[in-house]
């Protein structure tokens, strides 16, 4: 088997084992992960890890948390790294009016000028969507159409929601808090997406799967929430992790694999 995966946000909680922990992960079964470079200073790795990783495949965008620093400078670093033939998607990009680390309105910014570039580029984006859901929904209504689609990572929000991003032709993301209590919401979420649009992450180093909890996360950490999904889905795990990955490769490959450079 294999599955999608997913690190962003202070990759440096993998510099002493990268190497090992993607080794684990490739011997755990895993046939891809999508790294994820939320700011400017991880770009470079990003770029070092998916040239020296075939199972690897990159992601960067300026994170919701960083908005005050995505401007015109920003976009043409972007764009040279975008070149890159493993850099896949454009994100993760978005609101969160929960942590308001960088204030609404350049997030607003920021999101709206990123969807842009994203689509000139031709590439699917991913979503970070946090607390705000009435202005994320606002805005991808005006550009999906504009878009090369896109998916909603870390999935917080309701059922009637998912039932509008996927009429929009998203994909939508589980993460670990799935295998938490009270998780009620979500698991009618996981229930209601059609196989074609479901996709399942670790958003590691953080939001570990339970029994793991209060440890670092790390790709392979993603069986324990497809497991937690196929319970759910009523299926065996093997049959969904095949649908994730195909769902990947549609997605962010355009239905093939790429090459290491
Ligand atoms: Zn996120």
């Amino acid at each position: 088997m294999f599955v999608d995966s997913h690190c962003h946000l202070e990759m440096e909680s993998f510099a002493k084992d990268r190497d090992q922990v993607i080794k684990k992960s490739i011997d755990e079964g895993l046939k891809y992960i999508l790294t994820v470079g939320t700011e400017e200073r991880y770009f470079e790795t990003v770029a070092e890890i998916i040239n020296s990783h075939p199972i690897v495949y990159g992601a960067i965008g300026i994170h919701p948390h960083n908005s005050v620093d995505f401007n015109r400078n920003a976009a043409e670093t972007i764009r040279k790294y975008l070149k890159q033939k493993k850099i896949v998607g454009y994100g993760e990009i978005g609101l969160d009016f929960f942590k308001n680390y960088s204030p609404k309105d350049r997030q607003i910014k920021a999101f709206r000028e990123q969807l842009a570039l994203a689509a000139d580029e031709g590439l699917p984006v991913i979503i970070h969507s946090r607390n705000a859901l009435a202005d994320t929904m606002q805005i991808l209504g005006e550009a999906y159409r504009n878009m090369r689609g896109g998916v909603i990572h870390c999935y917080s929000y309701n059922r009637e929601t998912a039932k509008r991003l996927l009429d929009m032709g998203f994909y939508i993301s589980i993460p670990g808090t799935i295998t938490y209590r009270s998780t009620e919401e979500l698991a009618r979420v996981v229930e209601y997406i059609p196989a074609e649009r479901i996709l399942a992450e670790t958003d590691a180093p953080f939001l570990t799967p339970h029994p793991h909890r209060g440890k670092r996360n790390v790709p392979y950490f993603v069986k324990l929430t497809v497991g937690k999904m196929a319970e759910i889905r009523h299926q065996q795990i093997e049959e969904l992790a095949a649908t994730i990955c195909e769902n990947f490769v549609r997605l962010f490959l355009n239905g093939r694999e790429v090459q290491t450079e």
